[in-house]
């Protein structure tokens, strides 16, 4: 059934809180469809920055003069808030990285050890190319096989070829939670189900799920879990591998230096112990505080409504985009994140994200790093749209009045 629009939630309230909306692009207000690509920021996450740049910055642990106290106070605090937003166990099986693909590289090569040339790495076909090279890579490695678990023409992971797929070789399995070219919502916690009846390691890609839904760490029952806080309403540069605390312990440092040791002599290097093993270097911490405040902005908006919302102008702008002839929508799961990819027969993505850039609406086209995916469709690209909270009914009119005009000066 079709979402509908909720009079309560007022999008103008909090359009109001992100300043890079307010503007023009070739003459007409931006509309902001990139939303998978990254999400924009609201002014408490630019202000905590600054902040935290003006008042507060040193680097952190080991300092004892107060700005570096205060610096690894900030950095932990954001650790703690990002456990309880996941609800993880433990603090300390929050690991700071760079996004979602260093989360993902980071595994991928700590567990090299672990695999040999007799196990199994299963993905699936619509993963991002962050949850496929790694992968591959550590197949390379170790002798390892790297199986794909297939989709239905709806863009469905095959739940009966999965259980073909998977066996006593099956080490891991990584799959994405929300398909960022499909918008496809998958069945992880029956994956990770099956995964564990063998043993197998189990990673999450959740960079497209965790702005749009509450994730709980612990009763979805993964191993590891990754997202980036640019897609979070929080700034680039960092980003969460979260793991179950053996998990992590099993695995062997991913970077070498300073933070991520106890002791050192020119014999030998004791490491330190979770989460700092994982984070060789001087952090990220002004990211940290980003991220932390991003959090705290979600927790200040009625949420429900807010991914009600989302979905009302997905099932809105679906319906509209289903009345213009020669439309191709590459992506109909039943269960829906809301991001509609679509290609136009005969006329090129690139040529239509173009001209509805010259009506200042930004979309994505483009293979959307997921080349495999676009192999199995046997297209080039799609031209993809993909939904915040803080946009409108409006824009996505203004979208398709734009496309209409895309279509008509190319055919
Ligand atoms: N996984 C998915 C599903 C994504 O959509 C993206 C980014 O688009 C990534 C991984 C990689 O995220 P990042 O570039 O922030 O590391």
């Amino acid at each position: 059934m079709n979402k509908e629009f909720n009079k309560m939630f007022d999008v103008e309230t909090i359009r109001s809180d992100f300043p890079i909306l307010n503007q023009e692009i070739n003459g007409s207000p931006l509309i902001y469809f990139d939303n998978a690509a990254s999400t924009q920021k609201p002014k408490s996450v630019i202000t905590s920055i600054s902040n935290y740049y003006k008042k507060d910055h040193s680097n952190v642990h080991r300092g004892v003069h107060s700005l570096s106290v205060r610096a690894t106070e900030a950095y932990e605090e954001s650790r703690r808030s990002i456990a309880q937003f996941i609800n993880a166990a433990h603090d300390y099986e929050i690991i700071l990285t760079k996004g979602s693909t260093e989360s993902i590289n980071l595994v991928a090569n700590s567990i090299t050890p672990q695999i040999n040339k007799e196990d199994e790495i299963l993905i699936t076909t619509m993963e991002h190319h962050s949850n496929i090279v790694p992968w591959q890579e550590l197949c390379i490695r170790t002798g390892a096989k790297l199986k794909v678990i297939p989709i239905n023409t709806n863009g469905e992971i095959d739940l009966n070829a999965l259980s073909q797929l998977i066996n006593k070789r099956t080490r891991f399995v990584s799959l994405v939670h929300v398909s960022n070219t499909l918008g496809t919502i998958n069945p992880v916690k029956a994956v990770i189900e099956m995964a564990k009846s063998v043993n197998a390691y189990t990673l999450i890609d959740g960079a497209q799920a965790v702005a749009h839904m509450d994730i709980d760490v612990q009763s979805l029952d993964c191993d590891f879990y990754v997202f980036s806080g640019h897609k979070l309403y929080g700034p680039t540069g960092i980003g969460v591998l979260y793991g179950k605390e053996e998990c992590l312990q099993s695995l062997t440092p991913y970077q070498y230096g300073g933070e991520m040791i106890l002791k050192v002599t020119f014999e030998e290097t004791t490491y330190n112990e979770l989460p700092h093993k994982f984070e060789a270097g001087t952090p990220n911490m002004a990211g940290a505080v980003g991220l932390r405040s991003a959090i705290d902005y979600l927790g200040s908006i009625d949420l429900d409504m807010a991914r009600n919302h989302e979905m009302a102008l997905h099932d809105y702008a679906l319906n509209q985009l289903l009345l213009i002839p020669n439309i191709e929508i590459i992506g109909t799961a039943n269960n829906k994140s809301a991001i509609i990819s679509f290609i136009i027969k005969k006329l090129h993505p690139h040529d239509i994200g173009t001209i509805l850039n010259q009506k200042a609406v930004a979309v994505r086209t483009g293979h959307h790093c997921t080349m495999p995916l676009m192999d199995h469709y046997k297209i080039s690209g799609t031209i993809r749209a993909s939904f915040s909270f803080y946009n409108t009914k409006d824009e996505v009119d203004v979208m398709i009045e734009a496309l209409d005009m895309a279509i008509n000066m190319l055919s």
